[in-house]
């Protein structure tokens, strides 16, 4: 057995023993901190996966708490029909306020989920149907297989059998297709949604999880309380919720547990220790546990359970490199037959502002073609690329693909019809393994929903996800290094990385920005090898590249550019020998004795 699962197993063992192990007051501070963790896993997802951050969760306990408290007490529901209707409303809620915000970069969504926690904390406290500062009591107990439960004892199992619920959906949910979908949010909108995968769908999708756990963390305290007030459900109670989680670790779900956990001790020892030491009460608790705050922050950025990992690291043997898996290969779409019009771009301009950065650019790449685009620094060609894969919106002109108009669509549809596309600066996602970043391409081509995945459902088709991306990387010549870090590879081997990555989605047309830069001579020659299978496959490669040698070697068709413009058109060889090549290179030398050497050293 791995010591993970022995670990988990411990874990879960103890959380079963321990309404025998501590006394009743130290099983009302443990439901506490169930209940924090639920909210703080919310975060895990929210803020350690996606990368956004929120101040205003314990408004969504609040709602929570709030809408199965007034149904119970007033309208007499019983307590599960009243987590429905929370959920409904909770749901409703983060829906609407994830799609005035998420849109927005930046700053805006922790600005907007702070004025959202200050003013629903504030409707609790006015609104005398909900009883205003003084709150509603008489809330039911739940009730489970015809048991009340009544005693903090009792709610034990429901409160952190809820937690261990979420950490083991949310643990097999990122571990999927979608999952690996919500972990690229991180790398930005670009490299995401040029990979096809809709990006304001999974941070929507990250904020009402986030929202629901919280919802029901609000649900299980109301019926345990059995009265509600406003002051849980404040700001500041939002702030200590992504404290937990930051002083945990953000970025693991036995974070959340762990940084919940510490801080409730934490903050209840020094409560009641400080008093006795200085002999009188006061705020000095706050201050002191804001101090250590401060100082677990400054010495472990990432969390305290990062820590713990890699002590945990130090122990374990290392891990048996990775097999081949044995899954079925996803399929494949029907590729247009060798010769055939692929990509055709007709008189394509960009402008930034009074920069003509494209002007009226006309070529086509047929299937079974390698074509070369040249050209000085700043010549245009990767806003070219950018254009043409939809990352960027031409400012005139038209683009077709597979005879389709693509000018108006989107990188994500674009990406669908079978575009793919590496980057001149390369966008892996570092930390995650070579195998998950190429199994990123294969975004497209499941269909499983991350509801099934945290359920176990997708297995299958993930194992041949994998099995495919498996594929690509060995063909790419990387398979011994799927388990590391992308970002622990050479930035040469990234690009390749990122090639094995637009292979693995499967495209009739690959666009590569400099593929080559920063690879070793032999590297070099593999990669050659590697694009010219591909052509004898019947993919359309258009790529741009700096190294002429390796450009004539390869390429069927060159096109050079220079300002913006195109300069000429043809063979290797005429490209090569045009005047107008020359003068971009060289910058006007009047005899140009040896074309290919001259053209190397200005480049
Ligand atoms: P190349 O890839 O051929 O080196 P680029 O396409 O990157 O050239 O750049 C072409 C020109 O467009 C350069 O002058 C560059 O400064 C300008 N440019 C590229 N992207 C932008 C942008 N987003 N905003 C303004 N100018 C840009
Ligand atoms: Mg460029």
């Amino acid at each position: 057995m791995k010591a993970r699962t022995v670990l988990t197993l411990g874990f879960v063992l103890l959380l079963a023993l321990a309404p025998w192990l501590v006394g009743s007051y130290g099983q009302t501070l443990l439901d506490y901190i169930g209940l924090a963790t639920i909210v703080v896993l919310g975060l895990v997802l929210l803020t350690g996966v996606g990368g956004l951050t929120s101040f205003g969760q314990a408004a969504f306990v609040g709602m929570g708490a709030y809408t199965t408290a007034y149904l119970s007490t007033v309208a007499g529901w019983s307590p599960w029909w009243g987590l429905v209707a929370a959920l409904v409303l909770v749901t409703a809620a983060a829906l609407v306020l994830g799609w005035v915000t998420l849109r927005m970069s930046g700053h805006y969504l922790p600005l907007s989920t702070l004025a959202w926690g200050l003013s629903i904390y504030l409707v609790f406290g006015n609104v005398q149907a909900i009883g205003g500062q003084t709150g509603l009591s008489g809330i039911a107990p739940i009730g489970v297989l015809g048991w009340q439960l009544t005693t903090p004892r009792q709610y034990h199992y429901l409160i952190w059998g809820v937690v261990l619920l979420i950490v083991w959906t949310v643990h097999n949910m990122l571990d999927s297709r979608e999952g690996r979908a919500m972990r690229a949010l991180k790398g930005g909108a670009l490299m995401a949604e040029a990979m096809g995968i809709h990006t304001t769908r999974f941070k929507t999708i990250l904020f009402v999880l986030a929202a629901q756990y919280a919802c029901v963390s609000g649900w299980l305290y109301a019926h345990m309380q059995g009265f509600v007030n406003p002051t849980p459900f404040s700001l500041g109670q939002g702030i200590e919720y992504l404290f937990m989680g930051v002083v945990g670790g953000i970025g693991d779900l036995w974070g959340a547990v762990l940084g919940s956990s510490l801080y409730s001790l934490l903050r209840q020892w020094l409560s009641d220790l400080l008093p006795q030491l200085l002999g009188r009460s006061g705020s000095f608790e706050g201050l002191a546990f804001g101090i250590l705050m401060i100082v677990i922050l400054q010495r472990a950025p990432e969390g305290l359970w990062s820590h713990l990992r890699a002590l945990g690291r130090r122990w374990q043997a290392a891990a048996a490199p990775l097999q081949a898996p044995h899954a079925p290969q996803l399929g494949e779409r029907a590729r247009p037959a060798a010769g055939d019009v692929v990509l055709q771009v007709r008189e394509l301009s960009k402008r930034f502002g009074g920069l003509v950065a494209n002007n009226a650019i006309s070529f086509e790449v047929r299937a079974g073609e390698v074509l070369a685009l040249i050209g000085p620094n700043g010549a245009g060609k990767s806003t070219l690329f950018n254009c043409i894969s939809a990352v960027d919106r031409a400012s005139a002109g038209q683009v077709s693909f597979l005879g389709r108009s693509i000018e108006r669509s989107d990188s994500r549809a674009v990406a669908a019809m079978g575009l793919s596309r590496t980057f001149q600066h390369v966008r892996l996602l570092p930390r995650m393994s070579v195998l998950d970043n190429v199994a990123l391409g294969a975004h497209l081509r499941g269909h499983h929903s991350f509801v099934a995945s945290a359920w176990r459902l997708d297995r299958a088709q993930e194992a041949s996800i994998q099995a495919t991306a498996w594929r690509q990387l060995e063909r790419c010549g990387l398979a011994e290094h799927a388990q590391q870090p992308a970002g622990s590879l050479p930035l040469g081997l990234q690009r390749v990385v990122e090639i094995a990555r637009a292979l693995a989605t499967d495209p009739c047309l690959l666009l590569l920005d400099e593929p080559a830069a920063g690879l070793r001579y032999l590297e070099k020659r593999k990669l050659a090898q590697l694009l010219e299978q591909l052509r004898e496959q019947g993919l359309a490669i258009l790529l741009v590249e700096h190294d002429l040698d390796f450009v004539m070697g390869l390429a069927d068709r060159v096109v050079a550019m220079d300002f913006g413009e195109k300069i000429a058109e043809g063979t290797p060889r005429e490209v090569q020998k045009h005047p107008a090549v020359i003068e971009a290179y060289l910058g006007g030398v009047d005899e140009p004795a040896a074309p290919a050497q001259a053209m190397e050293q200005a480049v």
